[in-house]
Order: structure tokens, then C-alpha cells, then sequence
């Protein structure tokens, strides 16, 4: 079939849209989604910036939400016209995966990042009849249609607006789960999220809803410290001009924080925030990092503190998502304020805008 897509024809260009043709002769665990919107997330860009290695050219899109259109042979989970979130791929069979990480999955590479299915075909080409890589997190979204597999889809209730919830696939899954699933503060305690990007404000949002009292939301963007304040932080640091851990530690949490959370990769940021946190302290990082090297004053582990990088919010998307959809629907996880909408032929707008910050979390809806 004919399927409309924004296909990154090569790396550091703009994505072009373009009429790719989908062989839909579905293998026995594969369905075929009608993607209805798609969010944009940083992991797109170093696709494009060429921070994580992909066949190109290639559909990306990550955080898609859309409805079954057609299902394999032995696929049982879903059915035609189900509401579906599209969530990164994962085996189901290996040891990470039997254990409840999937996150971990130990193919989770090929089957994300591999462009192809598992045994090398690929079913998208151009209309020269060139293949197209896909299969980007299982998914390739950032198009009118998607070949997912069974396993990387999540059923969602229709009683929620489809077109939003796409992002709690990657990015706010990401944010939120490292809070819930991985750091599980205790209600009462305090907590530290640098960076309040859709990561960090998912995180935010999260340990509202989990009872920490401590929200110390960090950022250099103004805009975005005043949207974390209204989504639960308790005070904000702007780090141009303050040392994190001298703030947190001196003024706002006198000995430091329980917990923390950085959604920038940068070393500086890091230090500061290890250093924020109280004796035997927990931190995850989470982003992709722009340094290669992390490098972490000694002295501020000697306390017992402890410093994780967590992929995905360590969730299995199956309960977590239905879970978040839950805290959404009762206000505590307003992840919809974050949300600005474009349509898929404005994409390389809704980069620029991400970019320059003046959007959050860009979605984009699919021209049906
Ligand atoms: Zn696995
Ligand atoms: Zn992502």
C-alpha cells in the first residue's frame, strides 16, 4: 500500500515528506497500525545528528499512537480498530525481558535500531523501489502507517484522547518511570530534576503524584521553570547563575535531597546534582549523553550515594502506560499541558521549534 512518510533522507538534513510504498503482507506477530499522531523526541535528532547510528534513509518516529488496522495470524492482544500506543521493541524472550525489563531487552538493538525486521527484509521503499529503513524503535511512526509487532504495542482505553498519547511511549514514560519504577520515593521526601525538558517535566509530575513534598525543578529556560512550578515543583533553580548542591544543600533542603534526577547529560549539571543529595542518596541520569565521558567527583560518593542510568523509566509499558493514563484521567499527570500540535507536513517546523525551546513536546498528526 501507499503510506505517506517523513523520511530523513540523509543525516544533518531536513526530513522530506514523501509517498513510500508499505508491502503489507503481515508476518504471523505483525500489525498493521493507522497512526493517528506521533510525537518528536530528542532521539529522532541524534538520529539525524549522527549521535546513534541508523540506515538512512529511514523513517523515524518513536511515540506513536494510532488504531489496529490489521492484525498476523497469531496475534492475540490486539484486534482491528483497538487504540494502540507503539512502544519500543523488545524480544519478550530474554532473560531481561522474562524478568520485567524490558527496557534491557538483550536485542534490543537489533530490533530497534537494526532498520529492518530481525531477518533482514525490509518492506518500505521509495518509488524507485529503493529500500527505505524502518522499524526505528520498532515503529518507524513518523508516517501515515506503521508495521509494529505485538509485542511493542500497548492497548490503551478510547475514553482519552488518542492524538496525545503517543509521548508516554519514550519520553514521558522515561521521566515518570525512572521516578515510580527505578528512585520510588516515599511520600514526604524530597527529590532534584535537572533539565525540565518532556523528560524532566514528566519526572516532575510524577513525584507530585507519589507525595514528594521536596520538588526542586532545575532549568536555564525561565519558560520552562515556570511550567514546572505549576506541574508540581516546590522551588526552581535557575543554574545560570547558581551552583545547584550550594542552594539545595545551604537553603532549600538543608543536608540534601533524597533523590535526583538528571535529564541533560552534562558533567557539570551531574556533579551538582550528586552533590545535592543527601547521605546515601539516590541519582539516575537518563539522557543521551553529549559527552562521552561522565566523570564524577570521588568525593561525593563516599557518603553512600548512588548514581544509575535508567533507559526508558525501566517500565513494562503493558502496565505502566495504562497506568499513567489512569493518574492523567484523575489530573495528577497533566502530561497534555506540555503538548503543542503540527501537522506532519510542518515537521521540520516542529524541529526548529524543539530545538529553540519554544515548544516542549511537539506532536505530530498524521493526514488521514
Ligand atoms: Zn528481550
Ligand atoms: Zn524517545
Amino acid at each position: 500500500m501507499k503510506i505517506k512518510a517523513a523520511v530523513l533522507p540523509a543525516t544533518q538534513q531536513p526530513f522530506l515528506l514523501t509517498e513510500i510504498n508499505l508491502d503489507t503482507e503481515l508476518r504471523a506477530d505483525e500489525v498493521l497500525v493507522k497512526i493517528v499522531a506521533t510525537g518528536l523526541c530528542h532521539t529522532d535528532l541524534s538520529i539525524r545528528d549522527e549521535q546513534i547510528p541508523f540506515e538512512i534513509p529511514a523513517i523515524l518516529g518513536h511515540e506513536g499512537a494510532g488504531i489496529v488496522e490489521r492484525i498476523g495470524s497469531s496475534v492475540t492482544k490486539v484486534k482491528e480498530g483497538d487504540h494502540v500506543v507503539l512502544v519500543p521493541a523488545s524480544c519478550g524472550k530474554c532473560s531481561y525481558c522474562k524478568s520485567g525489563h524490558p527496557s534491557y531487552c538483550s536485542n534490543f538493538f537489533l530490533l530497534n535500531l537494526g532498520g529492518t525486521r530481525g531477518d533482514g527484509s525490509c518492506p518500505y521503499h521509495d518509488h524507485e523501489g529503493k529500500n527505505v529503513a524502518g522499524f526505528f524503535f520498532g515503529q518507524s511512526s513518523f508516517a501515515t502507517y506503521s508495521l509494529a509487532s505485538e509485542n511493542n504495542l500497548v492497548k490503551v482505553p478510547t475514553d482519552v484522547p488518542l492524538e496525545i498519547l503517543g509521548p508516554l511511549g519514550c519520553s514521558l514514560q522515561t521521566g515518570s518511570g525512572t521516578v515510580l519504577n527505578v528512585l520510588r520515593p516515599q511520600a514526604g521526601e524530597g527529590i532534584v530534576v535537572s533539565g525540565v525538558g518532556p523528560v524532566g517535566l514528566a519526572a516532575i509530575m510524577a513525584a507530585k503524584a507519589a507525595g514528594c513534598t521536596t520538588i526542586i525543578a532545575v532549568d536555564v529556560h525561565e519558560n520552562r521553570l515556570t511550567l514546572a512550578k505549576e506541574l508540581g515543583a516546590t522551588h526552581t533553580i535557575n543554574s545560570r547563575n547558581t551552583v545547584i548542591s550550594d542552594e539545595i544543600v545551604n537553603n532549600i533542603y538543608p543536608g540534601g535531597v533524597h533523590y535526583g534526577i538528571d535529564t541533560t547529560g552534562r558533567n557539570d549539571v551531574i556533579n551538582q546534582m550528586v552533590g545535592s543529595l543527601r547521605y546515601m542518596g539516590k541519582a539516575a541520569i537518563v539522557a543521551i549523553a553529549p559527552t562521552p565521558k561522565l566523570e564524577i567527583d570521588y568525593a561525593v560518593f563516599m557518603t553512600g550515594k548512588s548514581l544509575q542510568y535508567v533507559l526508558e523509566g525501566d517500565s513494562v509499558p503493558d502496565i505502566f502506560i495504562p497506568q499513567l493514563i489512569e493518574l492523567y484521567k484523575r489530573g495528577l499527570f497533566p502530561f497534555d499541558k506540555l503538548i503543542k500540535f503540527y501537522n506532519l507536513e510542518d515537521i521540520n517546523q516542529a524541529v526548529e521549534d524543539s530545538e529553540n525551546g519554544t515548544t516542549l513536546k511537539a506532536v505530530l498528526r498524521m493526514p488521514h
